[in-house]
């Protein structure tokens, strides 16, 4: 019994020490130690998993990072990074328990550099964020995940992640030229140069992309950007079937056409969407389907050419023709374009 209590206290006193070095590392109002404090960084947004972290801890430099991956190393104590939390596959779970760092200081767009088309953040950017700094700037940042609004450019990396624009732009690997990355000893490295040709060596920055926190933390992130597309065309268009509107897409490919956006949804889908806008949020949906019509296609050009887009747009529209297709909407203002891709993104 005394054995037990000697390790017991052995093992209390070893949490304080980490506890407290947590502490001198990252600044006391930085380390989370109370249930109330750590219960959000518990769960993500996969379904209803729930593993509490032993502890929190905040960095907000590099430095503090690779500290704090240093102790953790030594006393082989689970790290789980976190960004903000929006994954759906449970990557910011602690299921070890143990400590969750959470990127979210790591928030600075450092440099946007106009003339190489480049920029520089921290993780902790919000990608909605991003995108509307370098878009002040005439410059594009294609990966759009339905959670751009709230998800960290870290995550995105660390996931992957894509959305809607994937099918022209592809998705976030494709942008990243460079990062910095803390590896779990502590070490910090850059995976690469910040140039477009980088052709020897082993190609560390995309082993880091989809990594899910399991091979460093990202600290630093270098990305390539585009020249905004100045106009797009947004259409919705109705099919009898699923199998005529997936047949469609192929073909609209084969036309030598490369949307900007290309999404299929069913009508039930639609209508309950519809329903959850009209009735929870009390947000009346303008946009019709089409009677007798069971599936559709939402499809978006872009480019900065009007008459090269309306050529394309008729394009598409003699191909979907072949197809048992109804009426194709366009959406004609900035509203009706903002209204079917809100609606798209609530499917
Ligand atoms: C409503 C909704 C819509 C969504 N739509 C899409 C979509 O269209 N496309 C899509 O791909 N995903 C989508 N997602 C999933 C999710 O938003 C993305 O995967 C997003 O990239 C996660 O970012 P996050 O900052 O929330 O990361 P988190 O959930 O916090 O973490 C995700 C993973 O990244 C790791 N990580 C986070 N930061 C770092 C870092 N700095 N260094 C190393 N590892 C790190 C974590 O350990 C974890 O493994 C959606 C989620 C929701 C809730």
């Amino acid at each position: 019994m005394a054995d037990v209590k000697v390790m017991a206290a052995a093992e209390t006193s070893k949490l304080d020490l980490l506890l407290a070095r947590f502490r001198e590392i990252v600044g006391s109002e930085f380390v989370m130690v109370d249930a109330a404090q750590k219960e959000d960084y518990g769960r993500d947004k996969t379904e209803d998993y729930f593993f509490m972290p032993d502890v929190v801890v905040k960095p907000g430099t590099t430095i503090e990072v690779s500290e704090l991956l240093q102790v953790c190393n030594q006393y082989k104590i689970p790290v789980t990074p976190r960004g903000a939390g929006t994954g759906l596959s449970g990557g910011a779970l602690p299921v070890k328990n143990g400590v969750v760092i959470s990127m979210e200081r790591f928030n600075k767009i450092l440099h946007i550099d106009e003339l190489n088309l480049q920029a520089t953040v921290e993780p902790g950017v919000i990608t909605e964020v991003f995108q509307n700094a370098v878009k002040e700037k005439g410059l594009f940042y294609p990966p759009d995940p339905a959670s751009r609004g709230s998800c960290f450019l870290g995550g995105n990396l660390a996931n992957n992640s894509g959305g809607p624009k994937a099918v022209k732009y592809g998705v976030t690997r494709d942008y990243v030229l460079n990062m910095e990355v803390v590896l779990p000893t502590g070490e910090i490295i850059w995976t690469a140069a910040n140039v477009l040709k980088n052709s020897t060596g082993y190609n560390l920055t995309q082993l880091m992309c989809g990594s899910e926190g399991t091979l460093g933390i990202i600290t630093k992130i270098v990305f390539k950007l585009r020249g905004f597309p100045q106009k797009n065309v947004l259409m919705m268009i109705p099919f009898t079937t699923n199998e005529e509107a997936c047949s469609a897409i192929a073909a609209i490919f084969v036309a030598g056409i490369t949307p900007s956006g290309m999404e299929f949804f069913e009508k039930d889908a639609a209508e309950k969407t519809f329903a959850y806008c009209e009735k929870v949020l009390n947000s009346p949906v303008t946009t019709k389907l089409t009677e007798g019509m069971n599936a559709y296609l939402l499809c978006e050009l872009d480019g900065n050419d009007e008459e090269v887009l309306m050529r394309d747009a008729e394009r598409v529209m003699g191909v979907v023709e072949k197809f048992q297709s109804g009426e194709v909407l366009f959406a004609d203002t900035a509203a009706q374009k903002e209204e079917l891709w809100k609606i798209f993104l609530r499917l």
